[in-house]
């Protein structure tokens, strides 16, 4: 019986992993479970699993579930000291960590400094501070199992193989909705027409990330990172029907893939049971549904976002942080409707160029550095042209 918490569980990757659960009762059981402000929800969870903890970031919102719970043994903790508990509670085998954004940093070093196995949702940890996080998983001698669809593809085709004879990773990516759109009409793109992802279901976080490819900028970071590859030998191919997860070229010229219907349960589910497999399949793949598998090149131009994430992972120290920051500022006003589509990169590039940049920054600094560039990039908005605010 593994035991996990996870982190995040009120949200779209916390609640598929709950279903994976429940499926496998006889192999998982949740010992803690954590929200944001979503407390209704997470008391609902919470008395379908019956953990021992819960943590809510917010403090109004834990009132009301220690109310709720108050007949029951649950105990319930509160703001980020309480998630950053719940992440190395003692009982817990493996710490799941679906929260967004750099928020899911402090929470991913104190549980692996516990000595936690790590199933990665949230890639901005990596992106911000992955040499500090694998040096950690390292010294602390635990696992960092990746959700990311792309990265658990990677992970099964480096299964067995030596990563010395990898040529070149080879992520995939549907290309969001915008993929085919006219420059100047992605400008005034709506926030419903970023939300409407072709493909995967997801928060509405990442799902303007994979818009404006801002996600598969920091998957070659979180790549790298995870699999010890250097960026340049780092690729993206656009493949709109998303069946194949990423691929692994070697030196040889052989290429091994991933392919499976894009269902986030399979890549939950394998991390959570690493090394083994667990049947039945959530959704099997029917080839006879998808005849035709293409691929075409990124439109670097016209999502500058890929590069940025490049260019921001080759500088390292603090660009990567710097680059995050400003995203989450930048994806959290659009969502607002208080800028518009073309101002995120436009926002996320100044922030990076205006930084106060560090080399080898420590987890202080990094959080110094967030600090910042968040104030900055709101700041920056005031600035926008007018023209870019039209939705
Ligand atoms: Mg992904």
């Amino acid at each position: 019986m593994k035991k996990i918490v996870v982190l995040g569980s009120t949200g779209s990757v916390g609640k598929q992993t709950l279903d994976v659960i429940k499926r496998h009762k006889d192999r998982f059981k949740v010992v803690g479970l954590s929200a944001g402000s979503s407390w209704e929800e997470l008391a609902r969870q919470a008395e379908a699993f019956g953990p021992q903890k819960v943590a809510v970031r917010n403090p109004e919102a834990a009132a009301k579930l220690r109310e709720r719970l108050a007949s029951t043994a649950i105990e319930v903790l509160e703001g980020q000291d309480g998630i950053i508990d719940l992440a190395c509670m003692a009982d817990a085998d493996m710490a799941l960590i679906a929260l967004v954004g750099i928020s899911g940093l402090l929470p991913t070093l104190r549980a692996m400094e516990h000595g936690k196995d790590i199933a990665l949702v949230n890639k901005e940890t990596l992106v911000v501070g992955g040499q500090l996080v694998t040096a950690t998983a390292k010294r602390f001698g635990v696992k960092m199992l990746p959700v990311d669809s792309e990265h658990s593809a990677i992970f099964q085709c480096l299964e067995g193989e030596d990563v010395g004879k990898v040529a070149r990773l080879i992520l995939t990516s549907s290309g969001g909705p915008f993929r085919t759109w006219e420059t100047e009409k992605i400008a005034a793109a709506t926030v419903k027409d970023a939300l409407n992802h072709p493909t995967w279901n997801m928060g509405s976080k990442i799902t303007i990330d994979s818009a404006t490819l801002m996600n598969k900028g920091f998957e070659v970071i979180e790549a790298a990172h995870l699999f010890g590859v250097p960026l340049e030998r780092i690729d993206v191919v656009i493949h709109p029907q998303s069946v194949i997860h990423s691929m692994v070229e070697y030196v040889d010229g052989s290429v091994m893939a991933q392919l499976g219907t894009p269902d986030m349960r399979l890549p939950i589910q394998h991390a959570l049971a690493y090394p083994e497999r667990l049947g039945p399949a959530w959704n099997r793949l029917d080839f006879r549904n998808v005849p035709t598998l293409t691929f075409e090149e990124p439109r670097r131009s016209v999502f500058p976002c890929l590069d940025f994430g490049y260019q921001a992972g080759k500088t390292g120290g603090t660009m990567p942080c710097a680059l995050n920051a400003a995203n989450e500022i930048a994806v959290e006003l659009f969502l607002k409707e208080k800028i518009g589509f073309g101002a995120i990169a436009r926002i996320i590039e100044k922030t990076m160029e205006q930084h106060d940049f560090i080399a080898t920054p420590t987890l202080q600094d990094l959080l110094e550095t967030d600090r910042w560039c968040r104030a900055y990039a709101r700041e920056l908005t005031e600035y926008v042209p007018a023209a870019t605010h039209v939705n």
